[in-house]
């Protein structure tokens, strides 16, 4: 199989018609009209001069691009070129790298970007994996990472900007928006103008703009129209959308993800043949699902505000009018997504009593699956986040983060209005 490399301008069709086809020609597959599998670790050479000239292209360039030869799997292989270049027209953008995972996918950005005596700028609170990396084996290596307070205000992220300088040149700026399970927004173009300062100060080094477009996805939220430079997601979560893989992609210009591509190869962390194929097959109703997990999570979350046992619900369809969170969610995004958080009355035992009356939603971490799941966060996602933290970041013991999927929105309601009104 040779995936179909003709670039065609990706704009002629919806996001819908992208998903199913995009980038595969039957033709080059014995007319299989579902691109088969290769299962193979390495690329037999047609000659010895082509042998030569694949390895010149993959080495002497500009860093690998998307046409390169392949020669062994870890450097590319053809089902994750082809999911690349399809996530790449989802995106609406020119290049993507698929990694096996979505920390991989962040690993090799921070690895690619940062060098010691840099600092980094990034919104809080960010996602217990990417916190991790950045304040133990990065700040390690003599990076100094330094919170935005405010998002939305400028005072606010150029106060962080200076803050962080005093450390050392910004080189990276790590953004997640809307945050988990917060919800809370950050303006992407606001911290965009923000990198121009910096680079202007920096000698014309400007900040990488990095954004985890995680939460919402792809479909709802799209990054690089508004200023960043890379943006990243994890394929586990929306685009996987099944529960049933783990991997994760960086999306942008050409000229950035090719280093990415070279340094994955050098990681190792590349994602393999077969969860390569599953997450195409994933991203056919990648639009589909979409749109029936923000309709059914509309639902859900207006169930969930009238209830008398439920105190708060933080679903971005209700954020208020006039409040800049707003503005910016209404600039920024095309929908309000389908995974939030809402604090119930009570405490830790009542939100336990919830939770282990519910038959259609499963207990379990993560989200965007065709699945409703449901947590805890105080004691899951966010159990080793000190609690004096978790207040701040807006979680406490009654707050329950769900996601919600694809089944009838009348058994979801049901579900919760059951397990709600045996609450005492
Ligand atoms: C899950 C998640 C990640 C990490 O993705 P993995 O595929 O689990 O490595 C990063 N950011 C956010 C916001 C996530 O929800």
């Amino acid at each position: 199989m040779s995936t179909d490399r003709r670039d065609d301008p990706p704009d002629a069709f919806h996001p819908d018609t992208l998903a199913v086809g995009f980038g595969y020609d039957p033709q080059s597959a014995s007319g299989a009209v579902k691109p088969p599998v290769m299962l193979t670790s390495t690329f037999a050479y047609p000659s010895a001069a082509a042998a030569k000239q694949a390895h010149r292209d993959y080495f002497d360039g500009a860093g690998p691009g998307r046409d390169a030869a392949f020669i062994y799997a870890r450097l590319d292989h053809p089902n994750l070129a082809l999911l690349e270049k399809r996530f790449a027209a989802l995106e609406g953008a020119e290049d993507a790298a698929a990694f096996a995972s979505g920390m991989a996918a962040i690993s090799a950005i921070l690895l690619a970007h940062l060098k010691p005596g840099d600092s980094v700028l990034h919104t809080r609170p960010l996602y217990g994996g990417t916190h991790g990396l950045l304040h133990g084996p990065i700040a390690g290596i003599g990076v100094t990472p330094v919170a935005i307070g405010d998002a939305l205000d400028p005072a606010s992220v150029a106060e962080a900007a200076e803050a962080a300088s005093r450390h050392g040149p910004v080189a990276l700026i790590f953004v997640e928006t809307p945050a988990n399970p917060t919800n809370g927004i950050a303006d992407i173009a606001l911290i965009a103008r923000t990198a121009d300062t910096l680079a202007e100060r920096q000698g014309g080094r400007r900040p990488l703009l990095v954004v985890d477009n995680t939460f919402l996805g792809s479909l709802l939220q799209a990054p690089l129209a508004h200023g960043a430079d890379l943006a990243m997601t994890s394929l586990t979560k929306y685009a996987g959308g099944h529960s049933d893989l783990i991997g994760g992609a960086v999306s942008g210009g050409r000229a950035m993800i090719g280093p990415l591509r070279r340094l994955r190869t050098l990681l190792g962390s590349h994602l393999d043949p077969f969860t390569s194929w599953l997450a195409l097959r994933s991203l056919e109703t990648f639009p589909l699902r979409n749109r029936r997990a923000n309709a059914n999570a509309a639902i859900v979350a207006s169930f969930l505000r009238d209830h008398p046992k439920v105190a708060s619900v933080s679903y971005l369809g209700f954020l208020e009018a006039g409040t800049p969170a707003r503005a910016v969610f209404v600039r920024q995004c095309s929908g309000a997504g389908s995974t939030f958080s809402f604090r119930i009355r009570g405490g830790e035992a009542e939100a336990f009593a919830m939770l282990d009356r519910l038959q259609v939603f499963r207990m379990a971490v993560s989200l965007g699956g065709t699945e409703s799941l449901i947590c805890h966060s105080a004691t899951t996602t966010h159990y080793s986040v000190p609690p004096e933290i978790r207040r701040e970041v807006g979680v406490d013991d009654a707050t329950l983060r769900i996601s919600i999927g694809i089944e009838h929105p009348d058994d979801l309601v049901a579900d919760l209005a059951s397990a709600l009104d045996a609450l005492p």
